[in-house]
């Protein structure tokens, strides 16, 4: 039973530690502003914003969960499981992580160049890419690529470059979930396969992943996304409560005025245990 149907809660966000685009104190400022009482800070393979978001969360009088987004792989397919309380001293997880960032340089160093033989400047994209304080990714490439005047916009940057099946969407080396799994465990978190519905994935394979998923120790699936549909809930809630989950819920927010703004009404179905449910009444 959701147990603290009235806690505002929001347990995936970025900051620009990764591809968000307000500083973690910034985060905190305004999760609070919005009436989010439980924030996780989760960005892209990396913790180095945790320090500063707990202090910030001390200010503002909101409780911090610290929180990474870790890029894996399940068989040819990309996937990122979160990692909620973990330890961010943690000496495995991080070397794991200082590896994870070692692989986003070497995959955007091998983007730009292929960029480059299209016809864009792939040295001056690159510089754009390196200028921002956190871990380098397509999102940050796809910004540059706007602001080069190469696209109208990031949309436009995936559907043409970056994205799926298109020439510059070079696959990095990711870990294998197992791999990813017991990283988080080593670090004493909660393993939660974000945004389930959001991988390209027949009805079979997705079955599948989830029962590998649960196989090698995740606990939570992410019922409750940003721009979630109703029928995606309910299906998820269901898978959920099939494979013996707990749910999660997330905005994903990176940035103002976009589809997955801060603080908005995150309800996890009741018949889902909230995977908070041992930290939070
Ligand atoms: P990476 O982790 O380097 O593969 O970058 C993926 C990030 O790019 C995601 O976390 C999103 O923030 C962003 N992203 C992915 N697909 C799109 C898209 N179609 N349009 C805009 N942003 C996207
Ligand atoms: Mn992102
Ligand atoms: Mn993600
Ligand atoms: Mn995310």
């Amino acid at each position: 039973m959701n147990s603290a149907p009235t806690l505002n809660i929001d347990l995936h966000t970025h900051s620009n530690r990764s591809d968000g685009t307000f500083t973690p104190l910034e985060l905190v400022a305004h999760a609070a502003a919005a009436g989010v009482e439980v924030l996780a800070l989760t960005d892209h393979d990396t913790v180095a914003g945790l320090e500063e978001a707990s202090a910030g969360a001390g200010i503002h009088n909101i409780d911090l969960v610290p929180g990474v987004e870790i890029s894996a792989a399940w068989r040819a397919q990309p996937i990122h499981i979160l990692g909620l309380w973990i330890d961010p001293t943690c000496a495995e997880l991080l070397a794991a992580l200082s590896a994870q960032a070692d692989r986003r340089r070497v995959r955007m160093l091998k983007i730009c160049a292929r960029l480059g033989k299209m016809g864009l400047p792939g040295g001056e994209l690159l510089a754009a890419v390196e200028a921002n304080p956190g871990v380098p990714t397509r999102a940050h490439l796809a910004n540059a690529m706007v602001a080069g005047g190469h696209v109208k916009d990031t949309e436009a940057a995936f559907r043409k470059y970056l994205g799926r099946g298109t020439a510059a969407n070079i696959a990095a080396e990711w870990p294998p979930l197992e791999t990813v799994i017991a990283w988080i465990s080593a670090a004493g978190g909660v393993a939660v396969l974000a945004h389930p519905s959001r991988y390209k994935l027949s009805a079979g394979a997705r079955r599948r992943l989830l029962a590998d998923f649960a196989a090698a120790g995740g606990t939570a699936l992410e019922v409750v996304t940003g721009p979630n549909h109703a029928d995606h809930v309910e299906a998820l809630a269901a898978f959920a409560l099939k494979h013996g989950f707990s749910g999660s819920v997330g905005s994903d927010f990176h940035a103002p005025q976009t589809w997955n703004p801060l603080g908005r009404s995150l309800k996890l179905p009741d018949c889902v245990t909230p995977v908070w449910r041992s930290y939070y009444k």
